[in-house]
């Protein structure tokens, strides 16, 4: 008998849907899923059971595209919250990051990506024209850009400081940069290098 044949079938399909996750190879998906038959038959369910609730629920805010499970996400429907204030960030998890610190009080918008040349992404795969259309409708004060601190994320935030400050030119456009200790990714960044980076946005 070959390996397709002892392989069971389960586990071959539950791996092959696995690795269509962005960044799930093979490896990933074995680690999630042996891991996963690790806890017990009850345990196992609530995990599959809430990761189907999440695959149904969220979706993006149809202003700042964060994921949220309502038309409107938390954050945008709250009237203590500035909109004349947009943190620009490359994903969900990167604004959801910024709000465990408990301190901003502007609002998002989530980039979906970077610009990426090399995997062919480009300003027209990330929501850019949103971000312009609602910079100009709410008379936005400040757009902060947070994207993350590599290369791609570099590039895109000097893509759209210099395509802000030709379309506005009384915006503030200021660049959150942190030190990075640990990981480059703006989910990993300590808590309080986030909030330093905060204060000294330039
Ligand atoms: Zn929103």
């Amino acid at each position: 008998m070959g390996y397709e044949e002892v392989l069971p079938k389960p586990i071959k399909e539950a791996l092959e849907k696995i690795t269509k996750i962005p960044t799930y190879g093979e490896r990933g998906a074995s680690r999630l899923l042996y891991n996963l038959m690790k806890l017990d038959l009850e345990e196992r369910r609530a995990v599959v059971e809430s990761l189907r609730e999440a695959a149904e629920s969220l979706r993006p805010c149809k202003e700042c595209f964060l994921l949220t499970d309502a038309d409107i996400c938390s954050v945008c429907s709250d009237p203590k919250r500035s909109k004349r204030f947009i943190c620009v960030v490359e994903e969900s998890q990167d604004a959801y990051a910024i709000e465990r610190l408990e301190r901003y009080k502007g609002v998002y918008h989530v980039l979906g990506g970077r610009i990426a040349p090399l995997e062919g992404i480009s300003p027209q795969d990330l929501t850019v024209d949103r971000l312009m259309e609602r910079v100009e409708k709410n008379r936005v004060r400040e757009v902060i850009i947070a994207t993350n601190p590599n290369a791609e994320g570099e590039a895109t935030a000097n893509y759209l400081i210099k395509l802000l400050k030709s379309r506005f030119a009384s915006l503030k456009v200021s660049r959150v940069s942190y030190g990075l200790q640990f990981g480059s990714l703006l989910e990993f960044a300590d808590e309080l290098s986030l909030e330093k980076s905060f204060e000294n946005r330039k």
